[in-house]
């Protein structure tokens, strides 16, 4: 009922205020969705799917788990645009920008590299049952969904699950992080991933040890390959 109440108010505050950038809070034209066009023009791209041989964030998984290929839309930096739009998505509620901020990569994966064609089945990194029912939605999955538009690959959010709730990653180290995840996700229909090539999506790939932690699940349940997607990456 809340979440009615809350999403009648947003619509409401659409009629009475022009819809604003998520970057500069500008309006936005008629053209423009989430962010102006100067904002979008100042997103922080890797640009990585152009080049092959970037190992720069494969490295992250290197010697723990064998990830097939890691895709990130934007380099992720403390107070730039893109923890900006992050932050939006995650607390703010803002899953639509999630959506949209996914199909704009997914077109330019679709028409500059190879990636949609070595590829199954998407999944979002799941959020835990209480932490889904306190935010309303799973911003890997809005992620997800607008990949799967623009790449045209099936997404599905039945098969992988995180069993165990902890604290929140955001301040802990590699190794506190690995602690808190490493037994935390469960293959729930692992027939619905044997011998698929899997592409697990999330917003933020940083030191990568719940990407890992999901890798090892879906490898172990009999995967072909698992890869990584992500909105945005920090350098190292
Ligand atoms: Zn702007």
């Amino acid at each position: 009922m809340f979440r009615f109440i809350q999403a009648a108010l947003v619509d409401f505050t659409d009629l009475l205020f022009p819809t604003l950038c998520l970057g500069c809070r500008c309006s936005l034209t008629a053209n423009e969705k989430i962010l102006c066009a100067d904002c979008r023009i100042r997103l922080p791209e890797t640009g990585q799917h152009r080049e092959p041989y970037d190992q720069n964030l494969l490295n992250k998984f290197a010697g723990k788990v064998p990830i097939q290929f890691v895709a990130s839309y934007l380099f992720f930096s403390r107070h730039n645009l893109v923890q900006k739009l992050i932050h939006q998505i995650k607390y703010k509620g803002q899953k639509e920008a999630a959506k949209e901020i996914a199909r704009w990569y997914g077109h330019q994966l679709k028409t500059e590299s190879q990636l949609a064609n070595q590829i199954d089945v998407l999944i979002g990194v799941p959020l835990h049952k209480s932490r889904f029912q306190q935010r309303g939605y799973n911003q890997a999955d809005s992620i997800a969904e607008g990949l799967s538009e623009a790449l045209n690959v099936p997404m599905a959010t039945d098969i992988l699950a995180r069993t165990r709730f902890r604290d929140s990653q955001t301040r802990k180290n590699r190794l506190d992080r690995w602690e808190n995840v490493k037994t935390a996700f469960a293959v729930l229909r692992p027939e619905a991933v044997e011998g698929k090539n899997v592409m697990i999506v999330d917003d933020v790939l940083t030191t990568g040890a719940t990407l890992e932690a999901c890798s090892i699940e879906l490898l172990r349940a009999g995967c072909k390959s698992v890869s990584v997607i992500t909105l945005a990456a920090t350098h190292r």
